[in-house]
């Protein structure tokens, strides 16, 4: 089938790559002409793994293809799908006008039926918003052109989103056009070959389904980070209480990891962005409220634990950080809880001397040039004349590293642990002041 995908972000390229890697005919299209070149020429603008050879193979099979050229995009499909950002704006709510211009471009070119299918995250009643866009470029343009609209959120995790694309838990597909159904039932076919994973059910319920999932998953990193910090006041140990409560299955052990705080592109601006939807139909989420607010306070952690340590005085000292991306697998720097860490150090006049294994360029992208920030390339540099270790990635390189070289690099043998890595009666044993979130070290 013929398909064509706006913007190749995480979201975007993924998708238009697995689609081509079962044989289907793809053009992704950006408005960013460096991105569209470097894919041309098979520079994948992003870490994710897996992806490159997927990308390389099905350029070389001629089926998948980039292109900034509106009118080649817009002729090529007759599935048109949207996966551009939706960026949260200052009052949370989600950032609508990327979604809105690519319908304004399918409307003004289209000259045949167009099933156009929203695979960005956007606010419940999107794709009324879309249809809208869409008429209002036909009727400027006199001409009476059929077209659905679509709602088929994306449920991929960045680090493992080539698995969770050709083997999805679930495909949601908001429509009421028996058209489009038939079209995305044929599409998705070889994604969709064990059992039936395809769940139809109307637009507003499907662009609703991806906020509650995003909800539901911020909720329980808030929720166990708030007993985490409530086993720190209260000389409990969160890693005991997580294997006891994980063990229910209506619990279960999956995500709830206690940390440093949720980042990325997705949780934090989604959890404000159905904050702000709540707000627009007169509803106080009062629940999703607070999972931000938690969120907020835990990603300052870490420097709380830093200052205390340091007695309020961080001026002139230098601090290794492991890991700057906001998961492993990644190099998103999106909302990293790394970055408020490294912020404050900067604030209260300390030095970063950072390592991780792929999100070093992104950082230095973010942050350009400057004298408070040494990107390394190892883990065992960055301890070099370093006060102090903080880990704020659980990549896997930092989950058994050699202590003794840890411990004799650094000034201090002090470490900060924001992903619980490391057993705080063995780090003691080693000799090591070591803090993570919930198991006993009260600040
Ligand atoms: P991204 O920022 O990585 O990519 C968006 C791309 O769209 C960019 O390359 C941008 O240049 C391009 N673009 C902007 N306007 C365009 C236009 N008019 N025409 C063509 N291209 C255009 O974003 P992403 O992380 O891929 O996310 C996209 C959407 O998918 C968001 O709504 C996000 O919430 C959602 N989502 C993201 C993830 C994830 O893990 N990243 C997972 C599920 C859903």
């Amino acid at each position: 089938m013929k398909v064509t995908v706006f913007g190749t972000g995480y979201v975007g390229l993924v998708t238009g790559t697995c689609l081509a890697d079962v044989g289907h005919d793809v053009l992704c299209v950006d408005v960013d002409q460096k991105k569209v070149d470097n894919l041309k020429n098979g520079i994948i603008p992003i870490f994710e793994p897996g992806l490159e050879p997927i990308v390389k193979q099905a350029v070389q099979n001629g089926l998948l293809n980039f292109t900034t050229n509106m009118d080649e995009a817009v002729d090529h499909g007759e599935l048109q799908f949207i996966a551009v950002g939706t960026p949260s704006g200052e009052d949370g709510s989600a950032d609508l006008q990327y979604v809105v211009a690519v319908a304004k471009t399918i409307g003004q070119r289209m000259n045949g039926y167009k099933a156009v299918v929203n695979k960005s995250t956007v606010p419940i009643g999107t794709a009324e918003k879309v249809s809208e866009a869409l008429l209002g470029e036909l009727n400027a343009r006199g001409v009476d052109v059929p077209f659905d609209v679509v709602s088929n959120p994306e449920f991929l995790k960045e680090g493992a989103a080539i698995n969770d694309f050709m083997k999805p838990d679930r495909i949601v597909v908001g429509t009421n056009s028996e058209r489009a159904e038939k079209l995305l039932r044929e599409l998705y076919a070889p994604f969709n070959r064990s059992h039936d994973r395809m769940i139809f059910m109307d637009v507003r319920s499907a662009e609703l389904t991806k906020y509650a999932a995003n909800a539901m998953l911020a909720t329980k990193i808030s929720f166990i980070n708030e007993m985490a910090n409530l086993a720190e006041k209260l000389g409990a140990d969160i890693e005991q209480v997580r294997n006891g409560i994980g063990a229910d299955p209506r619990i279960g052990y999956q995500f709830i990891y206690p940390g440093c705080g949720y980042g990325g592109s997705c949780f934090p601006k989604d959890v404000k962005a159905i904050i702000n939807i709540a707000k627009n139909v007169d509803y106080q989420a009062s629940l999703m409220e607070a999972v931000d607010r938690v969120n907020h306070i835990q990603k300052s952690k870490l420097y709380t634990y830093v200052t205390k340590h340091f007695g309020g005085n961080l001026k002139g000292k230098t601090f290794a950080l492991w890991g700057l991306a906001f998961k492993p697998n990644t190099d998103d720097m999106r909302e990293a809880p790394s970055r408020v860490l490294i912020e404050a150090l900067w604030a209260a006049g300390a030095k970063v001397q950072a390592y991780d294994p792929v999100a070093m360029d992104e950082t230095q992208h973010i942050y350009g040039l400057r004298e408070d920030l040494k990107l390394v390339g190892t883990k065992e540099a960055a301890l070099e004349k370093a006060d102090a270790l903080i880990i704020c990635t659980e990549w896997k390189t930092f989950r058994a590293p050699n202590f003794e070289l840890i411990k004799s690099t650094l000034l201090n043998p002090v470490v900060f642990d924001g992903r619980n890595l490391y057993e705080p009666e063995r780090m003691l044993e080693y000799g090591f002041d070591y803090y993570a979130v919930g198991r006993g070290k009260s600040v």
